[in-house]
């Protein structure tokens, strides 16, 4: 056995890969020192595509969780340029420029392409290659050994971004276990909260109809830079604003790109969205601009209560908390009201990851509500999004469900079970005393954490950034961990207590990552398994649809996987195989474009045709506009029946008797996913939430109609301390992008933006370094109210007008010290001649990259992420991403 360091690994990645395609692939690879290469970016750019040979193949990209159709140009078996799909209705055909980077992570020649061993301590960086029949026997073996034991719940399984659509829910389905964990706190829990607990579970995300609209208020939205759907959405608007002068608005903390393009953008104070939307809400009901007959028809509480609310809100008022002249304030709300029904909000994390971030959003939305611009032409569309949720067939469009036999669900740890027997006294205390409707839904801390009981109300968005805190803490034992693309040893906030975690042996006992890159979480796993990119593997596809008409696609391998890489399904199916005991008998298949055939049985048209297309869409299918004054079909109304006072509609289904519509003008129409089907605008399960854990019940968070609550540290908020704001470039994809070499030649630094006036108040120039110190938030949070700071980092300034006087803004996704060269800026390995591989094949990422310290340049930035707190909104749990209280210090 050889064992390997990182620097050696990085080595073996590269140099194994070749020797196992130097056939057909590595014909246009040079080899240096008798080593064989691998095929690198650098190298498949080198010729030009010649369109006469080379061959189309539509896909969906994954460069971001945006997935536009695209199609890859294929030439002598490597994919050398990602084009739009003009069929796909979201993107008509545009992309952005991330989208090669997908050909970078295929083709760079640092990637893992082989099982790998550890044979070092754990994080010591030491590792072997193996086969994949040694890493499906023992890791199996020990999975089995859970399962056989009857603890199949101690296995976790927590992914970064998993677009399997349900594979990998099949898979721990089978396994038994409900720990299957996400990212969505830390990215969109607390704008999802707003939107399903108005419109309900169906609709959690929205579908502005930017085509049409005439007036967009945009509350810290950032479609130019970082937005799930952000080019959809910016290229519908930019249209709009051209052809019908359609007006753009935009409250931000700092000159983001989107706010730069705004026809008004105003500088506001951090988590003042809401305030300003009270104020909106208050004028509009002051100037009588609102749509009386909508809100009466649609809106689960009279107007009066909620003029009640907001007649404290005024402008004047809103303007001492925001900044925004008042005058403003009143004139927006009255452009905005005078627009519908053509005029629709916007937001994003901007307003959401705040403390008060759920309460914002659900002010802002309730402007929509206000003006009855609700699934109008130009307004606030709630499309029928994913063709997922769509299985019963209730908005007419085929069924996409994986084939059968499915596995049944984990059952949930009621009071008397066994593992809810295991979880701590203060635990079983608070689950014991929950309602029915929650006790029903709970699986544990980890998945279900009891405190934060809206995470995970409408569906499991868990709150992933309190899972090592739990697992440090022994709210739940783990017996094997399995992180399936995931970044949080980098990217979570105190990244450095999931680091400590990993590295516990005795916590974490078996720690598997499941890869394309060798990542800092990757870095502190037993064994890594190579995963397929997106240009070499299967999935489903579905989203929202901005324009308005439901659609699907597929992603289809352009290439094979590199070396020995896997999709992520075949590397599942052949662990459960491993694991046995019937696991097996859901992943029945061999080839996974039969096992993917069948899944889209439904879709209309061949398979070969979807294939070639890319893409599926009705284009006769009205618009999914107002879709809750669709008339419920007859066949759903079995054995119906009205409730005289709420005129709600429920009929059979199978055993189960369910709300199917609402009675309006003598016709049974859809209405919206909720248990009144009206728009709820009073809320009673934040107090009913709040009350169980022990929130005040005064606390901004849990009241039942929207509001506006300052956030707790943001209260007189001292002379020399500000508030650190961070954000995304519109090149990067967080840090999973910091290795694509055209992106990170663009940006690979992140200073610290600052108005010239803070600067000079704190006696700073352009270009200075500063040490940000990073303080504990106040209350009703992880460590609330701590007095040592939760850590330091040092940058250099830049200075930038219009970023708020007591604002600093940082990106947070840079300062790598794993993924290879290009993300770590540090050229230490391989360079050219050292290693004898690799070089030739790309000498961009091996002796090319001018940031380096090494060649004089800024480095890759800064690593923030351990010094940002842990710090979940309550009763939704989504991370306050934006509300650091910092002080800054001259270097
Ligand atoms: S927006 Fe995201 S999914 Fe679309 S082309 Fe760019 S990187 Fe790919």
């Amino acid at each position: 056995m050889v064992s390997l360091d990182r620097r050696q690994l990085l080595t073996l990645a590269g140099g194994l890969g070749a020797a196992a395609f130097s056939g057909g692939l590595l014909s246009g690879c040079r080899s240096s020192g008798g080593a064989t290469t691998l095929p690198g970016i650098g190298d498949a750019m080198a010729t030009r595509i010649d369109y006469g040979r080379a061959k189309a193949v539509p896909t969906i990209c994954f460069g971001c969780t945006t997935h536009c159709g695209v199609i890859g140009w294929v030439q002598d078996g490597r994919v050398r340029q990602i084009e739009g799909n003009p069929k796909d209705p979201n993107t008509e055909g545009a992309i952005c420029g991330k989208a090669q980077g997908v050909i970078q992570a295929t083709y760079d020649p640092q990637r893992v392409v082989y099982p790998l061993k550890r044979v070092g301590k754990r994080g010591e960086g030491k590792w072997r290659r193996a086969t994949w029949e040694e890493a499906m026997t023992e890791i199996g073996g020990k999975l089995k050994t859970l399962r056989d034991e009857g603890r199949p719940e101690e296995l976790v399984f927590h992914y970064g971004r998993d677009k399997t659509k349900g594979f990998t829910s099949r898979w721990t389905d089978a396994f038994g276990t409900p720990n299957r964990l996400n990212r969505r706190s830390i990215c969109s829990s607390n704008r999802r909260v707003p939107l399903m607990s108005m419109y309900g579970r169906e609709f959690e995300w929205e579908s502005q109809d930017l085509e049409r609209t005439n007036y967009v208020v945009n509350f810290g939205g950032n479609p130019m830079e970082a937005y799930q759907g952000g080019l959809f959405m910016i290229r519908r608007l930019m249209d709009a604003r051209v052809d019908r002068g359609a007006k753009l608005v935009t409250f931000e903390v700092r000159p983001s790109a989107t706010a730069s393009i705004s026809d008004e953008f105003h500088t506001v104070h951090p988590a003042s969205d809401g305030a300003i939307a009270m104020a909106m809400a208050h004028v509009i009901l002051r100037e009588g601009l609102q749509d009386t007959a909508f809100w009466n028809t649609w809106a689960n509480v009279d107007l009066d209560t909620i003029r009640e609310q907001v007649k404290d809100y005024t402008p004047e008022w809103a303007e001492g908390v925001s900044g925004v002249p008042a005058d403003d304030i009143a004139r927006i709300a009255v452009e905005f009201a005078k627009a519908a029904p053509a005029c629709c909000t916007m937001s994003n994390r901007g307003s959401a990851k705040h403390y008060n971030g759920v309460q914002a959003d659900r002010a802002i939305r309730m402007l929509d509500v206000l003006v009855g611009n609700v699934g109008k032409p130009g307004g606030f569309c709630l499309s029928t999004l994913r063709m997922w949720k769509n299985r019963y067939g209730q908005w007419g469009l085929p069924v996409i469900d994986q084939p059968g036999p499915k596995p049944s669900k984990p059952k949930p740890w009621r009071p008397g079970t066994r593992e809810f027997e295991m979880l701590p006294a203060d635990v079983q205390e608070r689950v014991a005393a929950f309602p029915e409707m929650w006790q029903k839904k709970y699986f544990g801390e980890l998945a279900t954490p009891s405190e934060y009981p809206l995470s995970w109300h409408w569906y499991n968005m868990r709150v992933g950034q309190l899972v090592y805190p739990y697992i440090r803490e022994g709210r739940q034992k783990v017996g094997a961990y399995i992180s399936y693309t995931l970044g949080a040893a980098f990217g979570y906030p105190e990244a450095n207590v999931a680091r400590e975690v990993l590295m516990d042996e005795k916590l974490v006992p078996l720690h598997v990552a499941i890869d394309i890159s060798y990542s800092e979480q990757a870095a502190l796993a037993d064994w890594i398994l190579p995963d397929a990119t997106a240009l070499e593997r299967w999935d489903a596809h579905s989203t929202n649809n901005y324009g308005l008409r439901p659609y699907t696609g597929i992603r289809q391998p352009l290439v094979e996987p590199l070396g020995e890489a896997r999709p992520a399904q075949i590397i599942l199916r052949d662990l459960a195989r491993a694991i046995g005991g019937g696991m097996e008998d859901h992943f029945d298949f061999e080839d996974l474009e039969d096992y993917y055939r069948e899944w889209y049985a439904e879709v209309p048209g061949d398979w070969e045709t979807l294939k070639r297309e890319g893409i599926w869409t009705d284009p006769e299918r009205p618009l999914d506009h107002e879709l809750y004054l669709r008339e419920v079909p007859a066949e759903e109304l079995v054995n119906h029946s009205v409730d005289p006072e709420t005129k709600i509609v429920t009929a059979d289904k199978g055993s189960k008797r369910v709300a199917v519509g609402i009675e309006l003008d003598g016709k049974i129409v859809r209405g919206f996913d909720t248990p009144t089907r009206r728009i709820t605008v009073q809320e009673p399960l934040y107090p009913l939430a709040a009350a169980h854990v022990g929130l005040p019940l005064d606390d901004i968070n849990a009241l039942e109609l929207p509001t506006w609550g300052p956030v707790p540290e943001h209260v007189d908020l001292a002379e020399d301390r500000f508030v650190l704001t961070t954000f995304k470039w519109n090149v990067h994809t967080q840090g999973r992008s910091a290795g694509w070499k055209y992106s990170s030649e663009i940006v690979h630094t992140n200073p610290v933006f600052m108005n010239p006036k803070t600067a000079r108040t704190l006696g700073l120039d352009e270009g200075d370094e500063v040490t940000l110190t990073v303080f504990r938030p106040a209350q009703h949070t992880y460590r609330a109210g701590e007095d040592e700071p939760v850590g330091t980092f040092t940058q250099r300034v830049r200075l930038l007008e219009r970023v708020h006087p007591k604002v600093v803004a940082v990106s947070h996704h840079m300062g790598h010290w794993e993924q290879g060269n290009v993300a770590r800026a540090d050229m230490e390995t391989p360079s050219k001649g050292e290693a004898g591989f690799g070089a030739e094949c790309d000498a961009d990422v091996t002796d090319r990259v001018w940031w380096s310290k090494k060649r004089g340049g800024s480095g890759g930035g800064r690593h923030l992420n351990d010094a940002l707190p842990i710090n979940p909104t309550p009763l939704v749990g989504g991370q306050s991403w934006f509300d650091n209280v910092v002080a800054i210090e001259k270097a």
